[in-house]
């Protein structure tokens, strides 16, 4: 196809002073695709989400957003290009109830929407509208991961970036929150996931890349990776 990826990420080298955390890197999104990069712990993962964001900086490359390089964006002028950051370990904030949480997800974009927005919102997660008014140190994992998931949406992004939506979930949980990945890119939303979990993350995404000492080893459908003999040896307990 000659569509132009949503992200384009070509040959991009980053480091943390003298070590190298990700060589080479390159990595497309087309627009409504919903891609998944899986890897060990310390592949790289975090990292290319990172420098997504100039934190840290990639030394050569680059990364083209909407045809725009990143890496002349300032840092905080990122999310308002339309890049919503699903973070690590959530970091929701806690003394906030679950409304004020998701109001922050409006900051780059205005309230015009908000009451709209929050009402899609409670539909997709009604965990959320039954604790709409409670500080969200009081929500579960799950529910504080869902939350997080929400405030990103909130602002409406171009394409929605999530790292690690699975770490510390309970099976049950992790697989109601992908049900609701799922429903998210059913309705156009573009996401870029980042997971150890690869069982998971593949069999959400249309595509997946394989990282391995912040270097892409393989890539394809998420069906082909999925049955790939490598990856099912090194990441799916070789069942
Ligand atoms: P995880 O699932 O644990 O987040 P990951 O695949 O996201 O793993 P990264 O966190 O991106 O991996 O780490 C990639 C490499 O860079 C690792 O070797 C890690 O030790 C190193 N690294 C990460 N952050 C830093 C830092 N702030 N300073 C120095 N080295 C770092």
């Amino acid at each position: 196809s000659t569509t132009p990826a949503l992200l384009d990420i070509r040959n991009v080298d980053t480091f943390y002073g003298p070590i190298q955390a990700l060589r080479n890197v390159s990595l497309t999104v087309q627009e409504g695709e919903i891609v998944s990069l899986i890897g060990a712990n310390g592949a790289g993962k975090s990292t290319l989400l990172m420098t997504l964001f100039g934190q840290p900086k990639a030394s050569s490359g680059q990364i083209l957003f909407a045809g725009e390089d990143l890496r002349e964006v300032n840092t905080p002028d990122i999310a308002s290009k339309g890049i919503a950051l699903v973070p690590e370990g959530r970091h929701v904030f806690p003394h906030m109830t679950v409304e004020e949480n998701l109001m922050m997800g409006t900051v780059a974009i205005g309230t015009e929407h908000a009451e709209e927005d929050m009402a899609r919102m409670y539909e997709l997660f009604p965990r959320l509208r039954e604790r709409s008014g409670q500080r969200a140190s009081t929500l579960s994992g799950g529910e504080q991961q869902m939350l997080a998931i929400a405030r990103g949406l909130m602002s409406r992004p171009r394409l929605l970036l999530l790292d690690e939506p699975s770490l510390g979930l309970a099976p049950i949980i992790v697989k109601q929150i992908f049900k609701i990945l799922r429903e998210v890119a059913r309705q156009g939303m573009t996401i870029f996931l980042v997971e150890q979990n690869a069982n998971h993350a593949l069999k959400l995404a249309d595509r997946g890349y394989v990282m391995v000492n912040g270097v892409i080893r393989m890539t394809g459908t998420g069906d082909d990776l999925l049955t790939n003999s490598e990856v099912r040896e090194a990441y799916l307990g070789g069942h």
